[in-house]
C-alpha cells in the first residue's frame, strides 16, 4: 500500500474504538521489526522519525527504507510521521521529502528545550497546518509540556510542571485546525518516567478524561508511553547492564486512555530496551561471535515481539484491511472543502 495519512489512520481508529502505536525508527532493522509485527497481527502502522533519527540515518535512507516496506508489505497501511518537529522549516523539509504526517511541537521553542508561550505555539502550529494541509499531509500538535529529555529534546523535569490546561486545549484545537493533539498528563520521555508504579498523583488520567469530554472528536496522542516492563530491564541488567529500577506507563492505563479518545500512542523506550537486552545476551553468552548479524537478528526479533504485543494491547491488530488508502491529493481536497 502507498503511505497513508495519519488523519485517515486515526479517523479509522476512532470508528473502530482502538489505538495505534507509533514506533520510532533509526535503521533498517527497526523498520523490519515493525513491519513483521504488523503483518503477523494484521495491523495498520505509524512509523515515526525524530529529528535525531533523521540526523543519524539521513532522511533519504529512512524514506527509501519506508518505500521498500511499502513494496514488501502491500497489505499494511502505514504512515511516515515526523516526531517532534521543532520549527516550521523542519516540518517543511519532512513534507517535501514525502512524510505523510508531521508533528509541530510548538510547546517548546525551536531549541527543543525552552517551554514556549501559548501564542507562539498557536502561531507556529497554525502555519505548519496551513502548509501541510495544502499538500494533504496531517499535523499533530502539542499543548502542555512533557517531562524528560530524549535525543537532546525536552524540557526536563517530572512531566508535572506544565500539564495540559483543558481550556487552552480547546482554544488550541479551534485556532490551529490540527488533526491530532498531544497532551501532557504527567508522562516523560526516556526510561525514567516514574520512581514507583504510577497512580493518579503522577499520571493524570482524570485530566485526560476531562480533555476528551471537552474535545470528544479530537484524536488525542499519548507521548512517553512505553511501559518499561521489568522483564526487559532485568535482561539488560542480567547481562552486565546498569539500569536503575524504573516504572513506565502501565498498559491498562493506556487502554483506559484509548477508551477516552487516545488514538496514537508513542512507544520508543520499550523497543530500545528489547534491542539492547538481546544484543547484551549474545555478547555475554557468545563472546567469540563478531558477525553483526549474530546480534542484529535477535535484536530485531526482540523488538518485533514487543511491537506485536503492543499492537494487540492497543487494539489495532486485525484492522489492516479495514479500508482503502486515500491519497495526499484526496486529503488536500478534503481540507480545502472543510475549511
Ligand atoms: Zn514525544
Amino acid at each position: 500500500m502507498p503511505l497513508v495519512t495519519l488523519r485517515q489512520l486515526l479517523d479509522e481508529a476512532a470508528k473502530g474504538g482502538y489505538g495505534v502505536g507509533a514506533f520510532n525508527v533509526n535503521n533498517m532493522e527497526q523498520i523490519q521489526a515493525i513491519m513483521e509485527a504488523a503483518r503477523e497481527t494484521k495491523s495498520p502502522v505509524i512509523v515515526q522519525a525524530s529529528r535525531g533519527a533523521r540526523a543519524y540515518s539521513n532522511d533519504n535512507f529512512l524514506y527509501h527504507l519506508m518505500l521498500a516496506a511499502a513494496e514488501l508489505y502491500p497489505e499494511i497501511p502505514m504512515v511516515l510521521h515526523l516526531d517532534h518537529g521543532n520549527s516550521f522549516e523542519t516540518c517543511k523539509s519532512a513534507i517535501e521529502l514525502g512524510f505523510t504526517s508531521v508533528m509541530m511541537d510548538g510547546s517548546l521553542m525551536a531549541d527543543g528545550k525552552t517551554p514556549s508561550t501559548f501564542e507562539y505555539n498557536v502561531e507556529v502550529t497554525r502555519k505548519v497546518v496551513e502548509l501541510a494541509h495544502s499538500k494533504g499531509v496531517s499535523v499533530e500538535g502539542e499543548i502542555g509540556t512533557l517531562g524528560g529529555i530524549e535525543d537532546g529534546h525536552g524540557a526536563g523535569g517530572t512531566g508535572l510542571e506544565h500539564v495540559t490546561d483543558p481550556d487552552q486545549a480547546v482554544e488550541f484545537v479551534e485556532k490551529t485546525g490540527l488533526d491530532a493533539l498531544a497532551i501532557a498528563i504527567g508522562t516523560s520521555h526516556g526510561a525514567y518516567k516514574f520512581s514507583r508504579k504510577p497512580d493518579g498523583a503522577v499520571l493524570k488520567m482524570d485530566l485526560l478524561k476531562e480533555i476528551h469530554r471537552r474535545l470528544p472528536t479530537t484524536h488525542l496522542v499519548m507521548h512517553g508511553s512505553s511501559s518499561v516492563p521489568k522483564e526487559l530491564q532485568d535482561i539488560i541488567n542480567e547481562y552486565g547492564g546498569k539500569l536503575k529500577q524504573t516504572w513506565g506507563v502501565p498498559v491498562e492505563e493506556i487502554q483506559l486512555g484509548i477508551k477516552n479518545g487516545v488514538r496514537k500512542i508513542n512507544v520508543d523506550t520499550d523497543n530500545r530496551l528489547a534491542i539492547t537486552g538481546a544484543i547484551r545476551k549474545v555478547f555475554a553468552e557468545s563472546p567469540e561471535k563478531f558477525d553483526p548479524r549474530d546480534y542484529n537478528k535477535p535484536a530485531r526479533e526482540a523488538m518485533h515481539k514487543v511491537v506485536a504485543q503492543r499492537m494487540v494491547q492497543f487494539g489495532q491488530a486485525g484492522h489492516a484491511g479495514d479500508f482503502q488508502a486515500k491519497s495526499l491529493a484526496d486529503y488536500a481536497e478534503f481540507y480545502k472543502v472543510s475549511k
